[in-house]
């Protein structure tokens, strides 16, 4: 049998297994994927026992897609521009590194490229660095903002990432993102203000950000609804949490590891809602 899985801190919430079990067993693989919750500190040691096993492959998430980067033998250059990895897979014992959550963040949002043109970014941590490089890319932006509760992550961030297409480039303090007076076509949640024990928290209030086209995106999908969507939802815009992202990144995994498409007629959308948020 061929073993996969998420590797992570805590990791005992992630859906990942329920995306990818499904799919084995409806193209008939004889293949597996589990949790592995590494602590921190035993985070060496650790993955080089896993690097001596037999898995074909894993996702790595929070905290460690940068950590695993010296563990590899090769990494994409998209993931090393980034410089964050949460797919691996192992080819006889070497361990090739990619980043699949580029392609599940545009994946909802690909039909409305020409039209997003002003572009303001909540945080600053390691999801906020794979949506700022698949935002410059893809949407080619005249206007990027990325807002950060501390705006020196957000420095750093823009000057690790390629800017330079960008006419109107700039970071801030996320305490003053709600008083500026500029509109936003996509304005982007990857904070992680909203779920778990910061539930009751909404990063911004976007009042004053908005035109009638915004699109209102925010990462978490657990709850389903956050405090900042719910905003987005009251003032009629468009709006849409991580759980498509959560599908794109992991159908884009699959695919590495398999060389085989996640089979279509497998919704994760709807499996993953009907488990979870029912
Ligand atoms: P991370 O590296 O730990 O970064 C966390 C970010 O959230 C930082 O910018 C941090 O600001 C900010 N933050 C935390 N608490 C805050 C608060 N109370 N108020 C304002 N800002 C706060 O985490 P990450 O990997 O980027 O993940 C961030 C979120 O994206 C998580 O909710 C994660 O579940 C989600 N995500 C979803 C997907 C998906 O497939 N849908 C994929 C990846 C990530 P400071 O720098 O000031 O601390």
């Amino acid at each position: 049998m061929e073993k996969y899985a998420v590797v992570g801190f805590p990791i005992a919430h992630s859906f990942s297994p329920d995306i990818h079990n499904p799919a084995f067993k409806v193209l008939s693989l004889d293949a597996y994927y589990e949790r592995i919750e590494i602590r921190p500190e035993e985070f060496h040691e650790k993955i080089l026992d896993l690097k001596s096993s037999n898995f074909k492959g894993f996702n790595i998430t929070v905290p460690f897609k940068k950590q695993i980067i010296p563990y590899l033998d090769k990494i994409d250059s998209t993931a090393d521009s980034i410089n964050a990895v949460n797919t691996v897979k192992s080819i006889d014992g070497k361990w090739f590194g990619y980043n699949t959550d580029i392609d599940g963040f545009l994946d909802p949002i690909r039909e409305v490229t020409n039209k997003i043109k002003n572009v303001l970014i909540l945080g600053a941590g390691g999801a906020a660095y794979a949506v700022t490089y698949a935002c410059i890319e893809f949407f080619k932006p005249q206007k990027l903002l990325i807002a950060n509760r501390n705006p020196e992550s957000a420095k750093k961030l823009l000057e690790k990432i390629k800017t330079d297409s960008v006419n109107e480039k700039k970071y801030l303090a996320l305490d003053n993102a709600g008083i500026m007076h500029e509109k936003f076509d996509l304005i982007v949640n990857t904070t992680s203000a909203g779920m778990g024990a910061q539930k009751e928290i909404n990063p911004l209030n976007i009042k004053k950000l908005y035109h009638s086209e915004t699109i209102v995106y925010d990462l978490i999908y657990n709850p389903p609804e956050t405090l900042f969507l719910k905003q987005a939802k009251q003032l009629g815009l468009k709006y849409l949490n991580g759980l498509e992202m959560l599908a794109g990144q992991a159908k884009k995994s699959f695919k590495i590891w398999t060389n085989q498409d996640y089979p279509g007629e497998l919704d994760i959308n709807k499996m993953l809602t009907e488990k979870y948020f029912k």
